[in-house]
């Protein structure tokens, strides 16, 4: 590998892109941005472009290729701008790229993710949703091509930290009992459950701890994102969901622990901010400085521990029966998620109401085999179709 290593960053206007390519900016003599991606905000797009002057740049469609090409020739740049999917595909898997950030929210992140893995790179893995779709395929690539993935999930990045680094023999071999996945029960533990189905799209992205993208944000308060992260635990860690309990801790202070059969309880500590899973996967197995704060365990003061209420977190409950389903289920789940979590941002649904879909469409749309790409896609669009479906039933 060069000395210095060249970033493509899918998904660079977002939390994690911004986190990301804030790491980066600490550290010139070894990160340099070889490609930069946005979908929405292309003004900050362009003027990421400005600051970090990439080779390639990707927009959504033609028109907005032309318009940023032409405003970074006019600053003097010569970044290419490529177009949509294939664009992405493109860049992440370019032979000149070394790292690829992957932190385009949602089943969109799926192809590109995967041209990175295909092409064997240091995949840093935030886009969940691409492992959820396709954990056999995805998992499959990984070993065949030799891509080093690395988990930026701030849980599964504590995990990676906690187990022994030939951990990929086995979760028995190496000792382990139990996986412990912590969640911050998000802004709506505590509210009332016959207050859930009112909260509002502010009140479900205002989370507590952490400042995110608008869709995990609301995956948090339903704690679908801890499902979701249970899923990609058990394909990153070949865990069985049994292996894997969710523990709510409203510090989001322990970002997980690893539990071993002899009564050693791992954990990976710190203050809440993206950059430190960012910066320890960029730089793994070295350490560099993320710009995060020491953590102050005096003003912490105290951890606390409870369990998970499934009654106010059903799809904490649907994602585990499609952990434990395997095949279509976990796409499906996903796709169905992501369609009533958009409805419920533009208010046509209630919060609790994402759950009610997720689990009509898992009733109604029969579990198969995934065993190609196309078949994770087709299972993701049914999904999507059925959960449009039920929209339409309810007028919504
Ligand atoms: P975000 O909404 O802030 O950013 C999403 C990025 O994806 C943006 O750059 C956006 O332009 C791009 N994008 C959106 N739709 C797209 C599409 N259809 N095609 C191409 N690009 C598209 O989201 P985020 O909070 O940065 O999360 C990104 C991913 O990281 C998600 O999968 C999320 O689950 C995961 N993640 C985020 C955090 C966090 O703290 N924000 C923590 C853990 C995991
Ligand atoms: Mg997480």
């Amino acid at each position: 590998m060069s000395s210095v290593q060249r970033i493509c960053v899918l998904g660079a206007t977002g939390s994690i892109g911004l986190s990301t390519l804030d790491v980066i900016a600490r550290h010139p003599e070894r990160y340099r941005v070889f490609a930069l991606s946005g979908y929405s905000r292309l003004a900050e797009l362009e003027a990421l472009c400005l600051q970090h002057r990439p080779r390639f740049a990707v927009v959504p469609d033609a028109g907005q290729a032309r318009h940023l090409q032409g405003g970074l020739i006019g600053a003097g740049l010569d970044t290419r701008v490529l177009v949509g999917e294939q664009g992405l595909c493109e860049v992440a898997g370019h032979p000149d790229v070394d790292v690829v950030m992957a932190a385009i929210v949602g089943a969109a992140g799926l192809k590109p993710t995967l041209a990175a893995v295909e092409a064997g790179k240091r995949v840093l893995l935030a886009n969940k949703e691409a492992l959820v779709m396709s954990g056999a395929l995805f998992m499959h690539a990984v070993k065949a091509s030799g891509a080093v993935l690395l988990p930026i999930d701030s849980e599964h990045n504590a995990i990676f930290q906690c187990l022994p680094t030939d951990y990929s023999r086995g979760l028995a071999a190496v000792g382990v009992r139990r996986i412990l996945l912590t969640a911050s029960g998000g802004p709506f533990r505590q509210t009332p459950l016959e207050q859930l189905e009112q909260v509002s799209p502010e009140q479900a992205c205002a989370h507590p701890n952490w400042s995110m993208g608008r869709k995990i944000s609301v995956d948090s308060a339903s704690m679908m994102n801890k499902g979701l992260e249970l899923i990609e635990a058990c394909w990153l860690f070949d865990a069985r969901p049994a292996q894997i309990e969710v523990v709510i801790h409203p510090q989001s202070v322990i970002h997980s622990l690893v539990d071993y059969v002899d009564g050693s309880v791992l954990a990976q500590l710190g203050n809440p901010d993206m950059r430190t899973p960012i910066a320890h996967a960029l730089s793994w197995p070295e350490r560099i400085d993320s710009g995060v704060s020491a953590l102050d365990l005096f003003s912490v003061a105290r951890l606390d521990f409870q369990a998970p209420d499934e009654q106010r977190f059903p799809c904490l409950r649907l994602a585990r029966a499609a952990a434990e389903a395997g095949g279509s289920v976990p796409a499906m789940l996903n796709a169905a998620n992501e369609v009533a979590v958009a409805a419920f941002l533009e208010r046509r649904i209630r919060f609790t109401e994402i759950a009610v879909i997720i689990e009509d469409v898992l009733n109604r749309e029969s579990a198969t085999a995934v065993e190609t790409l196309d078949a994770v896609l087709a299972a993701d669009q049914r999904a999507r179709t059925s959960a449009l479906e039920w929209l339409r039933r309810h007028g919504r």
